[in-house]
C-alpha cells in the first residue's frame, strides 16, 4: 500500500506533536470528543434540513472504549463521518488558516506557543499515541475507510468495515516514560474525570462501556449467591448546556472551561456576560471579551460571529449579524427557542427576531467595558492593548455614526500621567485657559517625547496625547470635538497659546527687522521641503522645529503619503 506524505506544514506540526515536551497533553480527549460532536452536528443539522431524512436522538452519541489489554482507546461516534477525499484534506493537511504562518525553526521549538495560537485539533491524538488509526463512514457514501499514521512520515488510506455512518478514531497509547504517565489514558476513572473537566456541556451523550458486576440470576435466591460481570454504558457528561444553567450555580471556572472546550480561545477570556432574556423574543446568552487577540484577528481572515443554537440545535457556527463590527472580537452562543430551525443564511440577514438580540447584546458588551473601566483599570487596559485599535476604527468606520458611543472606550498615551487616559479624564482635568486638546504623532513615546514642539506645549503645563499608531489622528478628524474642545496637533502652527510674556515685542521686532534676510535665505537653501520659514517666541531650548499650517500633523501626512492613491 502507498504511504502518502503529509503536507510539510502539517508534518512539523505532527513531528512536534510527536515529540512533544507539552505538559497538558490531555486536551487530546477535548479535540477529539469535539470532532465528534461537531460531526454530530453536521449530520443533525442535515436531518433537520432535508425532508427526507429523520434524526432519531438516541441514534446519536460518542463512544469511548479504553482497552487495557491492547492499550488503546478509541473514541466512536455517529457523525457524519468522512469521504476518502475529505479523509485526505482533513487529516492529510492542517485545515486552520493560518497555521502556514509558523515557519520559523524558533517558532517550531516553541510548540507550546503554537499549540496556544492555533489549536492542534486532531494532531494533538499523537502526543499520547504511537499509532493512529482513523475508520470512518460518509452519510454520503457506501464505502468506508481507514485511515493509518504513525506520525511525521506519513499515512495510509484503505477501505474499511464500517456499515454505518460516523467515525472510530483509535489510539494506540504510548508506553509511559520517567516523564509521562500515559497508562492513565486507559483507566475509566481518568477518562471520566477528563470528560467532566473538558467536555461536560457536549450536547450528545459521551458512553464509555464499564465493567459492572451483579448476582447471577439463577443463584439470587442461592445462600451464597455467585457474581458475573457485564458490560454497560455509563453516560459521562451531564449535557445541560451551560448557558441552560443558572449563573449564580456556576463559577468563573465553569464559564472559563467552556470557553477552552469550545476552541473559542486558547487564553483566558477577560470577562463574561450571560444573558437570560424572557419576553417576546426569549434566548439565553454566554458572551466572553478574550483576553488575546486571535492570531488572525486583525486580518481579512477573520471572521465575527457567536454560535447560534434554536433551541439547542447549532444553526450557524459564526453568526456574524449578531455582533456589531467595533466588537467583533467577542466570542460566544445564543440560544432561543423562538427562532425557526429552517433559517438559511440569507433570511438571517433580515431577521427582525435577531436584530432584537443584537441590539441587546450590543449594549450588554457595552455595559460590561463600562464597567471594566471604572472598576478595573489594569484588566481594562490589557483589554485596550488586545482589541483598542479595533474601536479606534469603530470611531471612523460607517462615516463615524459610532463615534458617540465608542469615543469613551479609547486610551490615549498621556504626557502627564506617563500612563493611559480616556478623553474624558483629559478634558476634565484641563486648566480653564487651555483651548485645545493638543496631541503629538510619532512613532513611539519616546520619539514623540524628543520633538521640541512637545517641549513647548509641556512648558505650559498642558497635557499631550501621544500618538503612536497611524490611526489615531483619523480617530480624532472623526471625533471632531471632545467636550467641546478641538483636538489640535502640536506640530500645527497655531497652537493658541498666549505669547510669551517677556520680550515678546524685542523679539517680534528683531524678527522683522533684522532677521527677514536671514530667513529669505534660508527658504532658499532649503528650496520646496518647507512653505515658509519664520520665528517663533515659544522655543526654549530647541532651536528650530517643523510646523504645519493645516489641521494634519506631519505623521498624519506622512501617513497619507504613504497610502496607495
Ligand atoms: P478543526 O476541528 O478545528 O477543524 P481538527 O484538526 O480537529 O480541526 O479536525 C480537522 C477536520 O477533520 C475537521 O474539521 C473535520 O472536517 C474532520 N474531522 C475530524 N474528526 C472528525 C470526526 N470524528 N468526524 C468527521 N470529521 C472529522
Ligand atoms: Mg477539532
Amino acid at each position: 500500500m502507498e504511504k502518502k506524505e503529509f503536507k510539510s506544514e502539517s508534518k512539523r506540526l505532527m513531528d512536534l506533536m510527536v515529540h512533544s515536551i507539552y505538559t497538558n497533553k490531555e486536551i487530546f480527549l477535548r479535540e477529539l470528543i469535539s470532532n465528534a460532536s461537531d460531526a454530530i452536528d453536521k449530520v443533525y443539522y442535515k436531518t433537520l434540513t432535508d425532508k427526507d431524512k429523520n434524526f432519531n436522538k438516541d441514534d446519536y452519541y460518542i463512544r469511548i472504549h479504553p482497552d487495557k489489554d491492547n492499550r488503546t482507546l478509541t473514541i466512536s461516534d455517529t457523525g457524519i463521518g468522512m469521504t476518502e477525499k475529505e479523509l485526505e484534506e482533513n487529516l492529510g493537511i492542517i485545515a486552520k488558516s493560518g497555521s502556514n504562518d509558523f515557519k520559523s525553526e524558533q517558532e517550531m521549538e516553541e510548540g507550546f506557543d503554537i499549540i496556544g495560537k492555533f489549536g492542534v485539533g486532531f494532531y494533538s491524538s499523537f502526543m499520547v499515541s504511537d499509532k493512529v488509526e482513523v475508520e470512518t463512514k460518509s452519510i454520503d457514501e457506501e464505502q468506508a475507510y481507514l485511515w493509518v499514521s504513525e506520525g511525521a512520515d506519513g499515512y495510509t488510506i484503505e477501505p474499511g468495515e464500517l456499515k454505518s455512518h460516523g467515525s472510530k478514531i483509535t489510539l494506540y497509547i504510548k508506553e509511559n516514560t520517567e516523564d509521562n504517565n500515559y497508562d492513565e489514558y486507559l483507566e475509566p476513572y481518568h477518562i471520566q474525570n477528563l470528560v467532566e473537566k473538558y467536555s461536560n456541556y457536549i450536547r450528545y451523550p459521551i458512553k464509555m462501556v464499564t465493567e459492572k458486576s451483579r448476582v447471577k440470576e439463577e443463584t439470587k435466591d442461592n445462600e451464597n449467591p455467585e457474581y458475573e460481570t457485564y458490560l454497560e454504558d455509563d453516560i459521562l457528561n451531564s449535557m445541560v448546556p451551560i448557558w441552560r444553567k443558572n449563573a449564580n450555580e456556576l463559577t468563573d471556572e465553569d464559564y472559563n472551561n467552556f470557553y477552552q472546550e469550545k476552541r473559542y480561545g486558547y487564553d483566558a477570556p477577560l470577562a463574561h456576560i450571560h444573558l437570560n432574556v424572557e419576553g417576546m423574543m426569549s434566548y439565553k446568552a454566554i458572551l466572553y471579551i478574550p483576553g488575546q487577540p486571535p492570531f488572525d484577528y486583525y486580518t481579512r481572515d477573520y471572521e465575527k460571529g457567536l454560535e447560534l443554537y434554536s433551541n439547542g440545535v447549532l444553526i450557524m457556527d459564526k453568526c456574524g449579524e449578531l455582533l456589531p463590527d467595533y466588537f467583533s472580537f467577542v466570542k460566544g452562543v445564543v440560544d432561543s427557542e423562538d427562532l425557526s430551525l429552517n433559517i438559511s443564511r440569507e433570511m438571517l440577514q433580515q431577521d427582525k427576531q435577531l436584530r432584537l438580540i443584537s441590539r441587546k447584546i450590543d449594549s450588554r458588551i457595552s455595559e460590561e467595558l463600562k464597567k471594566m473601566l471604572a472598576n478595573d483599570r489594569e484588566k481594562y487596559e490589557e483589554f485596550f492593548k488586545a482589541f483598542g485599535n479595533q474601536l479606534k476604527v469603530g470611531t471612523y468606520d460607517k462615516w463615524g455614526q459610532n463615534k458617540d458611543k465608542l469615543q469613551d472606550f479609547l486610551l490615549f498615551y498621556s504626557s502627564k500621567e506617563g500612563n493611559f487616559v480616556t478623553l474624558k479624564e483629559y478634558v476634565e482635568r484641563m486648566p480653564e485657559d487651555q483651548k485645545y486638546i493638543y496631541f503629538a504623532s510619532g512613532s513611539s513615546v519616546e520619539h514623540i517625547e524628543k520633538l521640541p514642539q512637545v517641549s513647548i506645549v509641556k512648558n505650559k503645563n498642558y497635557e499631550i496625547l501621544y500618538l503612536t499608531e497611524n490611526i489615531d489622528e483619523f480617530v480624532f478628524q472623526t471625533i471632531g470635538q471632545y467636550g467641546e474642545k478641538d483636538f489640535r496637533s502640536v506640530s500645527s502652527d497655531n497652537l493658541g497659546l498666549e505669547a510669551p510674556e517677556e520680550n515678546e515685542e524685542e523679539e517680534n521686532k528683531e524678527a522683522t527687522e533684522v532677521d527677514e534676510k536671514l530667513l529669505e535665505k534660508m527658504k532658499e537653501i532649503i528650496g520646496d521641503e518647507v512653505v515658509k520659514v519664520k520665528t517663533t517666541g515659544h522655543l526654549k531650548d530647541d532651536l528650530v522645529y517643523l510646523s504645519t499650517e493645516g489641521d494634519l500633523s506631519i505623521e498624519m501626512e506622512k501617513t497619507l503619503n504613504s497610502m496607495p492613491q
